[in-house]
Formats: structure tokens, sequence, C-alpha cells
């Protein structure tokens, strides 16, 4: 699934946005187009648990929906340390 990001720069503070895939990955590495600098995403803040659509039902299939995430118009990025 290919969603529309829109990215907050750490660097410059530019905002920007750019088409990411949504996997397991708890970060996303992306690039400021305005300043080059290489930046990490987190997305563990914005993970959200779906438990049931359908309340008092007591059906156990309905707690298996797994995860969806909530994010901000504006993704706040991080700078990315070198490995050392
Ligand atoms: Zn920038």
């Amino acid at each position: 699934m290919k969603k529309r990001f829109t990215f907050k720069c750490w660097n410059c503070g530019k905002t920007y946005a750019l088409l990411r895939e949504i996997t397991e990955a708890q970060e996303l590495i992306v690039a400021c187009p305005f300043c080059e600098k290489e930046a990490i995403v987190k997305l563990e803040p914005f993970k959200k648990k779906v438990i049931s659509n359908l309340r008092g039902e007591g059906n156990d299939a309905d707690e298996a929906l797994g995860f969806e995430y909530e994010f901000p118009e504006e993704l706040p990025t991080e700078e990315r340390k070198k490995a050392e």
C-alpha cells in the first residue's frame, strides 16, 4: 500500500511530500529535496491497534484485524545518525 505523506524536514524546516509504502518497518528513511539531508521518520507513535469495529458481538475473529496507522498531516523527521 503506497501512500502520500508530508514530511517536515528536521534540518531546514520545509515540508515535502513523498509516496511511501507502509510495511511492518517502524521507521521510514526519507531525503529532503531542499537540503538533501537524510531523515528518519518513526512510525511507531502513530500505530493504533485495531481491535474491533463491532461492539458487543462477542466474536473472537474481530480481535484479529491487526494494526492501522493514524498519521498527522505532517510527519516529523529526525536526523539520521551515521552508523559508527
Ligand atoms: Zn531540508
